[in-house]
């Protein structure tokens, strides 16, 4: 059976950055749940950060907090530790939360703490599609099933 790894503030796991969560209502990740197949990591809270944290950007490929320090070594950490889950179960997809400077898969903010969104992958994200990981978002969740029923046919 493939496995997902999920960002943990989509199951309800309060590990973002202001303490809170973003947990998603949805059909397919209880019957995903259900069946056993996800797997949780929070990358910033894997690379040591505390929660609640100060909000972080990427701006030219390092992280900082909105007060400027530098906190790159620690979402690198988080991130490597993504991947050996990735490679303990296995893993070919995973469902990491939009926009975030760890898990966003095709927009992050743009450093300026502006509220400005731009094209662009956090730390995490990066990584793992580096490592050909599929990564989706929690917009998402119907090219997740469709490309879990790929996989599991072809392995049919
Ligand atoms: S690092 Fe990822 S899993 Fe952790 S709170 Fe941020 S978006 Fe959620």
């Amino acid at each position: 059976m493939e496995k997902i790894l999920v960002s943990a503030c989509l199951l309800g796991a309060k590990v973002r950055y202001n303490g809170s969560d973003c947990a998603q209502h949805s059909s397919l990740l209880d019957q995903w749940l259900t069946e056993g197949r996800i797997i949780t990591v929070c990358p910033e809270v894997a690379g040591g950060l505390a929660t609640p944290r100060p909000p972080a950007e990427i701006r030219h490929g390092k992280v900082f907090t909105k007060q400027g320090k530098d906190v790159t070594t620690a979402f690198h950490k988080g991130a490597e530790k993504a991947l050996t889950l990735i490679h303990q179960h296995h893993i070919k997809i995973a469902l990491l939360k939009a926009k975030s400077p760890s898990c966003g898969n095709t927009e992050i903010y743009d450093g300026t703490f502006s509220d400005t969104k731009i094209s662009g992958q956090g730390i995490t994200a990066q990584l793992l599609i580096k490592h050909g990981i599929k990564v989706f978002n929690e917009t998402q969740l119907n090219e997740v099933a469709l490309f879990l029923a790929q996989l599991e046919n072809k392995l049919s």
